[in-house]
This record gives structure tokens, C-alpha cells and sequence, in this order.
């Protein structure tokens, strides 16, 4: 069998792929201004027979989970049709979300009952006033109660990720409340350190701040360092026993955070994306017109693996063309 193999020794059995640019939040570091119609790119974005020939194409080449990511997934009309190809035309056995988790207690069955393996919800903050200050919306509430849907209906797989901010969501305080809050629900926490983008220089410079306090806190409260599998990403990730959920920290900055790279991206418009950063990367839209172009777009999507790089270089500034993580699925 052919697999998505590059030329550091890095296998990627995981994709990320975006359907949409749209977002219905005003994160700070991601769209302050909320989404803009980006007219240099009339390009639409990835129809359902499009997705459904390239996750076949993807399960092809070996890869085992795909999560769908934007802008906000759930916006799109076809949200639920498209987790429906997925699950039953894809043969790709885990299926995931990123979702900023609007509107998720009226979903969250729905979405439990399409065939969700995994759903990460985006959460910045335990405190109703802060979360609203950072993604411009009032939701905290309807979020949480979503989750307590999904976990009341056994849905398995839930992770919060929260972008560590520095004097808005980095305190001990809030680190104890997060704590809290695993130590009943079974969920798997992850603070991620603010990237930086094309767009977002001054917010960065004012709120970026290293993983370093998050680990420090672990460490000083006991928690253990838990290694995983290879295919388990970059994400550090730390167990208490008396525990129900798990903490864990991504840190795009640290030294070795592209040696677990696992994943490739695909943006709303079809581009393959080797990296989250960086430009290297090719449309593909031309051959998921027909199911015959299957071989041929295999072929492509193999070629490329050669180009992908060891790093994403981001410490050196490069930002490539991620102008913010909306555009490119984060
Ligand atoms: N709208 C969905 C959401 O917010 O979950 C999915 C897309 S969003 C781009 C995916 C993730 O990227 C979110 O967890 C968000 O917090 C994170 N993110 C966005 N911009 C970021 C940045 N500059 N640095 C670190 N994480 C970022
Ligand atoms: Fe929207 Fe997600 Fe970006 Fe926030 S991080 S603005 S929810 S795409």
C-alpha cells in the first residue's frame, strides 16, 4: 500500500481539512474584525463530491482519522451531510470536529448520533466575561451545556482547547479552575500557545506567552508527564489519578514540535497544505472532478511529500502565507 511517507522518515496517517474560511466568532488572534470575504480569492469552497473523492483518496494513501476544521465547520448548510460522507463513503474510520462550539447544546446530539469519533470545542475561558471579551459572543454557557449533553449521551472523545493568553487566561486562577473542571468531567485539556500570524504581529507581541507557566504549574502540582504512540501528535499531555480528564500543552515553539508532525492539511479551496505554516503546497481541485481522476490525484498527493519541510520555521518569523489560522484550518 502506498503511504503519505516524507522524506524525514515522518508518516501522516491524519488530515486536517477545512470546509470553510466562515467563522461566526471574533477571536482576537484569529479574526478580531470577524470573517471578511477574501476578494483576491474567488475560489469556492470544497463541495460534498469534492470532499467525498479526496477523503477516499486519503484513506487510500493510509490515513486513518481526518478532523474537520475552518473557520467554523458547523456553518456550512451541508455541515452534517458532509460528516455523513465521511463516515460511510470515506473509509476512514476516525472522523473528528474543531469547533468553536456555538449553538453546541442544541447539536450535540445530532452531532453524537452522526458518527463523530472526536470533537474538540474551543474554549479560552471558564469565566463568562472573559470568553465573551476574547470571541466578541456571549456563549460560554450554551457551550457548557452542550458538553454535559455529549456527556451525558456516553459521547466518549471530548477536548477543549483553550490559546494561552498572557494576563487574560494565564493565571494559577485559572489554571486551578480548568483543574476543577477536569477533576469531574472527562475531557482532555490542552492550553496552545499563541501562534503567530501574517495578520496578527501586535496581538501576538502584547499576549504570547510560553507554555513554560502551564508546565511549570503541572509539575508543581504533581501531575505525570504520559507518553503516547507515535501517531499521537504533538501534544504533551499529563495525568493525575484523581483525575477524570487530562491536561495537556502544545507548544508549536518548542524545540522538537515538528518531529511528531502526523498531519497534513487541505484548506477550504482544495490546496494540499503541507505545513499549518509555510507555502509550500498544490491545488488538487482539478483532478476531484471525477471518481476516474482517483489514481492521478493519488499520484500528485504522493509527489508532493518530497517538498515537505522538517520545521515550520516559525521561531525565525515565518509566518508563510497563513495570514490567520481561519484561512488554513488550525
Ligand atoms: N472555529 C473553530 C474553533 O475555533 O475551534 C475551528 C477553527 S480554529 C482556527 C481552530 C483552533 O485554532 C482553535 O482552537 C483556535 O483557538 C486555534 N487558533 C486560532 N488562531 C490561533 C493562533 N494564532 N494561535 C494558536 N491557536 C490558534
Ligand atoms: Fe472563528 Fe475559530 Fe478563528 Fe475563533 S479561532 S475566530 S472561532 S475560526
Amino acid at each position: 500500500m502506498n503511504i503519505l511517507k516524507d522524506k524525514f522518515g515522518r508518516t501522516f496517517p491524519y488530515i486536517r481539512m477545512s470546509i470553510t474560511d466562515v467563522c461566526n466568532f471574533k477571536c482576537g488572534y484569529c479574526l478580531p474584525n470577524g470573517y471578511q470575504v477574501d476578494k483576491n480569492d474567488t475560489r469556492k469552497f470544497l463541495h460534498l463530491e469534492e470532499i467525498r473523492r479526496l477523503s477516499k483518496c486519503f484513506s487510500l494513501l493510509g490515513v486513518n482519522k481526518i478532523r474537520i476544521t475552518g473557520g467554523e465547520p458547523t456553518v456550512r448548510k451541508d455541515f452534517f451531510d458532509i460528516i455523513k460522507v465521511l463516515k460511510f463513503d470515506s473509509g476512514i474510520d476516525n472522523i473528528a470536529i474543531t469547533t468553536n462550539g456555538y449553538h453546541l447544546d442544541k447539536k450535540a446530539k445530532l452531532l453524537s448520533s452522526s458518527g463523530l469519533t472526536g470533537i474538540n470545542i474551543s474554549i479560552d475561558s471558564l469565566n463568562q466575561e472573559i470568553f465573551k471579551n476574547i470571541t466578541g459572543h456571549d456563549r460560554l454557557p450554551e457551550i457548557l451545556r452542550g458538553i454535559k449533553i455529549l456527556q451525558d449521551i456516553d459521547f466518549e472523545n471530548i477536548k477543549i482547547n483553550a490559546v494561552l493568553l498572557n494576563g487574560i487566561n494565564s493565571s494559577y486562577k485559572d489554571f486551578n479552575e480548568w483543574s476543577k473542571f477536569i477533576e469531574k468531567n472527562k475531557v482532555d485539556f490542552r492550553y496552545i500557545e499563541l501562534m503567530r500570524t501574517g495578520d496578527n504581529l501586535e496581538y501576538f507581541n502584547k499576549y504570547h506567552v510560553s507554555s513554560k507557566i502551564f508546565k511549570e504549574y503541572l509539575i508543581h502540582n504533581k501531575w505525570i508527564y504520559q507518553t503516547f504512540g507515535k501517531d499521537a501528535g504533538p501534544s504533551l499531555n499529563y495525568i493525575n489519578p484523581k483525575f477524570k480528564g487530562r491536561f495537556g500543552i502544545i507548544a508549536p515553539y518548542s524545540k522538537d514540535f515538528c518531529k511528531s508532525c502526523n498531519r497534513l492539511r487541505i484548506t477550504s479551496r482544495a490546496d494540499l497544505r503541507l505545513c499549518l505554516f509555510g507555502n509550500t503546497g498544490i491545488n488538487l481541485r482539478h483532478l476531484l472532478q471525477r471518481d476516474d481522476q482517483l489514481n492521478e490525484l493519488k499520484d500528485l498527493i504522493l509527489s508532493q511529500m518530497q517538498f515537505k519541510k522538517e520545521s515550520h520555521y516559525l521561531e525565525l518569523g515565518d509566518t508563510g502565507s497563513t495570514k490567520n489560522l481561519s484561512k488554513t484550518g488550525g
